[in-house]
């Protein structure tokens, strides 16, 4: 079924490219559409043996596999403790169940004054601008997230801008998802417009991880609308490992920088991935390095499936110590928790 799919839609670009000749090669969206969704072919371009494709099939079967190229292409072929693989490998672990992980971690489902939106925190709201994802990490806290109730259409936003212009103590709008960059241009160009005109809102802030699974998202149409807002803009990216910032993330994020956007990052504290010192170390190093600044490394959201992940507190607050003995102050991430009913991301 799933391998059916993706002939088709490897036929229908060949097809449309046939007949649109004039059509930019590569576009984010090819590259999207052509994303690995399926184990035999994730193991396969890897060079990973058989025996992972057991527990790649049966978490495939939870949460759906998606690699895009230029993000696979930073993975070290034959590598199973590869850092970026761990992010996007299923594994039969995430059918275990642990106490204390749930399908919604968060409680986001209490928070939810108008459709697409969540309002937890003071002065500043959520809007799940986009229910897709460019990449499925596999530790992703809305792994469960029923998105079909929470990706509304254009007439289906007016609810939430109603919400934003009747409260004057929101100040900024954060687009979420999934991951907002996977919308079209052109929704997304919209959307903002209708922001800037509430006038208590100042800042337009997109959390997102397309620029750095495709950088060639951050195209010319995106920048069109980003560059051309008064409201002032933060993009924050989402990067746990080093080495999944390569050149065409640089320069993907010098072009978000030149359409007036500070950029700023945010990671989870992942096992084997990114729980020890140097490796931290090496992050902030090299996001420095592509003009980003450390903002939050999350805890793990409890999320059912993502258990074997963990790093327990006290172990994360050892790392945080031991980190700042390597970075100026400007480069350590803030180590915090999401906690239910807080009104901010709490310090641990
Ligand atoms: C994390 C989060 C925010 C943003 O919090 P900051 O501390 O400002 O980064 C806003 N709303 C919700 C629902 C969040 O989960
Ligand atoms: S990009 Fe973000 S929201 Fe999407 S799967 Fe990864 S962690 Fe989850």
């Amino acid at each position: 079924m799933i391998t059916r799919r993706r002939a088709f839609l490897q036929e229908n670009i060949i097809i449309t490219g046939k007949h649109v000749s004039a059509q930019v090669p590569n576009s984010w969206q090819q590259q999207l559409s052509q994303a690995i969704r399926d184990p035999v072919t994730l193991c396969k371009r890897l060079g990973l043996s058989s025996q992972w494709l057991p527990g790649a099939q049966a978490g495939h079967q939870l949460f759906d596999i998606c690699v895009p190229d230029a993000y696979l292409a930073r993975i070290v072929p034959n590598d199973p403790q590869d850092p970026l693989l761990l992010q996007v490998l299923p594994t039969g672990d995430e059918a275990q169940t642990s106490p204390g992980y749930v399908t919604d971690p968060l409680e986001e489902a209490d928070h939810r004054p108008a459709k697409g939106l969540i309002h937890k925190y003071a002065s500043r709201v959520l809007l799940i601008a986009s229910p897709a994802c460019a990449i499925n990490c596999r530790y992703c806290f809305r792994r469960h997230f029923p998105y079909s109730d929470n990706s509304p259409s254009r007439s289906q936003w007016q609810e939430a801008l109603d919400y934003l212009r009747n409260d004057t103590t929101i100040h900024e709008a954060i687009l979420s998802g999934g991951d907002p960059l996977a919308s079209s241009d052109r929704q997304l160009a919209w959307l903002v417009d209708q922001l800037e005109s509430i006038p208590h809102l100042k800042r337009l802030r997109i959390h997102t991880r397309l620029p750095v699974v495709i950088p060639d998202r951050v195209d010319d149409a995106l920048l069109g609308w980003l560059s051309k807002t008064r409201l002032q803009k933060v993009v924050v990216l989402h990067i746990n490992h080093a080495n999944e910032i390569d050149q065409a993330v640089i320069d993907a994020c010098q072009r978000l920088k030149q359409a007036g956007a500070t950029l700023l990052n945010q990671s989870v504290l992942l096992r084997n991935v990114n729980d020890s010192a140097v490796i931290l170390a090496a992050l902030s190093e090299r996001l420095f390095e592509a003009g980003i600044l450390p903002y939050y490394l999350h805890v793990l959201d409890p999320v059912q499936g993502a258990a074997h992940f963990d790093v327990p507190d006290s172990e994360a607050r050892a790392l945080v110590a031991q980190l700042r003995d390597h970075l100026p102050g400007f480069l350590m991430p803030r180590l915090v928790r999401e906690i239910p009913g807080k009104g901010s991301k709490t310090p641990l």
